[in-house]
């Protein structure tokens, strides 16, 4: 099967969080199956952009309102990745440095889909399947069957991914006219609450809605940021595919970011020695747990609570432990986990930022991942933990929820800890059983080898994608 994938993100073109590492994954596996996938996606100024070489295959232009936007689309000469890669360069509004943030992303990421719409029209065939991922791609099953230039595309198979469903990409009816001429019979296809809702919009036009695990997929009718009603609604078309981890990429026998290798039978000296670099790096204490948070530092995972939640398991316990916090978002959360460090010297550091290969060393050399998330469609950094031999300490939501089994239940088969609650009280209970877990060292090992065991694998779930496609047929 042709399966074309529309995302703003694929790492390692770029990438903001999960939704680029699993569009710069899934595509490779499935043609490891023998399929042809393919991804398109905006052409921003990130590195990726300069290290690489690429062919002019197609230029076009649209009017978008007022605007004529020229585009070109490159494809990636070498096929490294595994895949096609197609970029769509429009001057002046995608090549920027970074992938989302600016005033005009709405104009951004609408002549994006715009010039994927057009780019497939042209083709002297069809593709088998249509994969969009996010609101940022979520017009283009809408383009394809209503807009009249584009009418030819309407019974190519359309799959909407949603990687998180806060983020809808809302704009005013002011916009429509942003859309080459459709048939304005069907606005109802376009609208949520008297907005253009491109997420809706995807959910309602597409053949099948996937959530990137099953209990993400419960939680949305119930809590989906105004889209509960269309949520229930349109449950027959949904289903959950938990994501699954890139092998090539997050594995610690080959990682070279990560300072010693390790695998299953090493996994004691192989974490110890990763320790050590982190330690020394940011003046932790190797002896105690390290406990390390890795994300995006927005109310979504829970990021608010760890000023505090990390300044009370110090006192109350006793300084027992270390922590070290990745991550950059709501300007007030960075700062106060900056603000933190001179009086917690020695117990806690922090790094503001994005770093990818940080964040390599420190599921590497952490003994816990905390992720107090409030919601979390999947998550990807337990999969990584877990990959890692890192334990992690989880919040009983979505994806967090589906992978990872507390170690205290009674059969014996946990390997993380779960708490109820997004609250501080919670989080520094966990703490105190991570703290009592490390200072048993035969179960921690245990549970390390348990947790590396573990096949979370994009094998199992690419071979459900190719299902769902091949179910549209
Ligand atoms: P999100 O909701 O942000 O997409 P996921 O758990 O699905 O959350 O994916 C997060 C991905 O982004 C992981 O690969 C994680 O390691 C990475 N990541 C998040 N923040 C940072 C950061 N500051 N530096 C490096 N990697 C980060």
């Amino acid at each position: 099967m042709e399966i074309i994938h529309v995302s703003a993100e694929c790492y390692p073109v770029a990438k903001a969080g999960g939704l680029g590492d699993v569009v710069g994954a899934l595509p490779k596996y499935q043609n490891e199956l023998g399929h042809l996938a393919k991804v398109v996606m905006p052409m921003y100024k990130t590195p990726f952009l300069y290290e690489h070489e690429f062919d002019v295959v197609h230029k076009g232009s649209f009017a978008m309102g007022h605007s004529w936007i020229n585009y070109t689309i490159i494809k990636e000469k070498t096929n490294d990745l595994g895949f096609d890669l197609y970029l769509i360069d429009i001057n002046g509004l995608l090549d920027r440095q970074k992938v989302y943030g600016y005033d005009d992303d709405i104009e951004r990421f609408t002549s994006f889909q715009i010039a994927v719409v057009d780019w497939l029209s042209k083709w002297n065939h069809r593709p088998d399947v249509v994969h969009v991922h996010d609101h940022h791609a979520g017009l283009v099953p809408f383009m394809m069957q209503n807009c009249f230039a584009y009418k030819h595309l309407a019974t190519v198979p359309t799959v909407l991914t949603i990687h998180n469903a806060q983020y809808q990409g809302w704009m005013g009816w002011d916009k429509g006219s942003y859309l080459p001429a459709w048939d304005g019979n069907n606005w109802g296809k376009l609208d949520w609450k008297n907005n253009i809702n491109p997420l809706a919009s995807a959910v309602k036009c597409v053949l099948r809605v996937t959530t990137v695990s099953p209990s993400y997929l419960e939680e949305l009718r119930y809590n989906s940021n105004g889209l509960e009603a269309l949520f229930e609604y349109e449950k027959g078309k949904c289903s959950g595919i938990i994501n699954g981890i890139d092998d090539l990429v997050w594995n610690p026998e080959l990682d070279k970011y990560i300072a010693t290798q390790f695998g299953i039978d090493d996994v004691d000296e192989g974490k110890l020695s990763n320790k050590e670099v982190l330690c020394k790096e940011y003046g932790l204490d190797i002896n105690k747990p390290l406990i390390v948070f890795i994300g995006r530092l927005v109310d979504e995972k829970g990021a608010d609570l760890l000023p505090r939640a990390i300044s009370d398991a110090i006192y109350h316990m006793q300084g027992k432990m270390n922590f070290l916090v990745l991550g950059s978002g709501d300007f007030w959360v960075e700062r106060q986990l900056e603000d933190m460090k001179s009086g917690l010297m020695g117990y806690y550091n922090s790094k503001i930022g994005y770093n990818e290969k940080l964040s390599h060393q420190m599921y590497a050399g952490a003994d816990f991942l905390l992720m107090p998330s409030r919601v979390e469609p999947c998550g990807l950094n337990q999969l990584y933990a877990l990959r890692y031999g890192t334990v992690p300490i989880v919040r009983s939501t979505g994806g967090l929820k589906d992978t990872v089994i507390d170690y205290g239940i009674p059969d014996g088969s946990g390997y993380g800890i779960r708490f109820n609650d997004a609250t501080v009280g919670d989080i520094t209970y966990s703490i105190h059983r991570a703290v009592q877990l490390y200072s048993q060292p035969k179960r921690l090992d245990e549970v390390r080898v348990k947790m590396m065991q573990i096949d979370n694998s994009w094998e199992i779930s690419t071979g459900k994608y190719v299902d769902l496609y091949k179910s549209l047929q």
